[in-house]
């Protein structure tokens, strides 16, 4: 079925074939006569669920078997408080401040701990990123917390780095909400991964954590019990009744993912490799033309989200029309930032950063 080319942030496009998959299991899923909603969390059915999502997602990122993957809720914006209640020990963090959700997360973790700036990029409008070799890190931080990819300003860490290398003994967290399961990550340099489902695993409602087996159990006393990440561990992400549907719908992701490829490439290795030629589709287009911009320096450009600028706003309102009129939906930016904002998730097809491309040189033509 061709649908719309969807280029929202997050709630963001999902693959087809899975939202058929789920309106195929709807009503009786695999002859339990019950939809995945009406299951009890606790039912054989819904246990080989969870389990198999895990189980898909722990190959698909190749996280190691130290590491622990929790479904959670609250979404990422929750986990700028859940990590310092669970990892801080009231103490020094440092914080690198790249674009609006480190910033929050910056600000958030104000209430639980003692929260250092290492390192921002503020001076130049979150459009570059400070080289790690000039963070300031504490001697004494608890983590060092930093977004891998600024889904509002477009910036995206190409490497993560090597805080051991930099002097630190710290465990990076990285917030991963809108990158996660575009790229493969390195987990010898992470001690915690966050992220909410909506911008590249499935609906809103789940939120991922990953985490390193040594770093449970530090809760702060004040840590609400369905937030302490070992409780969370310790329970199989079933403390509580765990956002089900969510869950499931990420595990038809999970499953998508693991059937993607390209030439010799399986899985996420695909997803990246297709992710890298989206991403240098659109780049290059804007960047050969005098009429479209984009200003963040080429070294940290993210392949997920592209902010964009007509050099002549006046045209902004045209262009988003004649772009869903064409078929290209959601391309409207943050706003805080302004123009366009391309998001270019796993769902999002080759095909569909062409149709976006043709329509540009199209828009661009008839407006000269
Ligand atoms: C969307 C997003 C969030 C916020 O997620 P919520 O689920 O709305 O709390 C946090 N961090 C990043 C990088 C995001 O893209």
């Amino acid at each position: 079925m061709q649908r719309p080319y969807n280029f929202s942030a997050g709630p963001a496009a999902m693959p087809v074939e899975v939202l058929q998959q789920a309106a195929a299991d709807m009503l009786d899923w695999h002859g339990s006569g019950m939809s995945v909603m009406e299951m009890s969390h606790r039912g054989k059915e819904f246990m080989s669920i969870i389990e198999t999502a895990e189980a898909d997602l722990r190959e698909l990122l190749a996280v190691p078997p130290n590491f622990r993957i929790l479904f959670m809720q609250g979404g990422g914006l929750a986990e700028n408080a859940i990590v310092p209640l669970n990892l801080s020990r009231g103490g020094v963090v440092d914080f690198v401040v790249t674009g609006s959700w480190s910033q929050k997360s910056f600000r958030e973790a104000r209430k639980f701990c003692d929260p250092h700036l290492a390192a921002s990029n503020e001076a130049d409008a979150h459009t570059s990123l400070p080289t790690p070799g000039s963070w300031q890190l504490s001697q004494d931080a608890q983590y060092v917390h930093l977004c891998s990819n600024e889904t509002i300003h477009g910036v995206e860490l190409h490497e993560l780095p090597d805080l051991k290398a930099l002097g630190s003994n710290a465990p990076l967290v990285i917030d991963f909400s809108s990158h996660v399961a575009s790229r493969t990550v390195d987990w010898r340099r992470v001690g915690l991964a966050f992220g909410g489902a909506q911008k590249n695993l499935g609906p809103a409602g789940v939120t991922l954590v990953v985490v390193r087996e040594d770093l449970l159990g530090h809760a702060l006393s004040i840590c609400p019990s369905a937030f302490d990440y070992k409780t969370v561990a310790d329970n199989g992400s079933m403390y509580n009744t765990p956002p089900t549907y969510s869950i499931y719908m990420a595990g038809l992701t999970f499953q998508w993912l693991k059937r993607q490829t390209e030439g010799d490439l399986r899985g996420i290795a695909a997803m990246e490799h297709r992710n890298r030629a989206k991403a240098e589709l659109l780049y290059g287009f804007i960047d050969q033309s005098s009429f479209y911009v984009n200003k963040v320096a080429p070294a940290c450009r993210s392949r997920m989200n592209v902010p964009f600028f007509l050099r002549d706003e006046s045209r902004n309102e045209a262009f988003l029309t004649g772009a869903r009129a064409a078929g290209l939906l959601q391309l409207k930016g943050h706003k805080s930032v302004g123009g366009m904002r391309a998001s270019l998730y796993n769902a999002m097809p080759l095909e569909g950063v062409q149709a976006l491309v043709a329509y540009m040189r199209d828009f661009e033509q008839t407006q000269a």
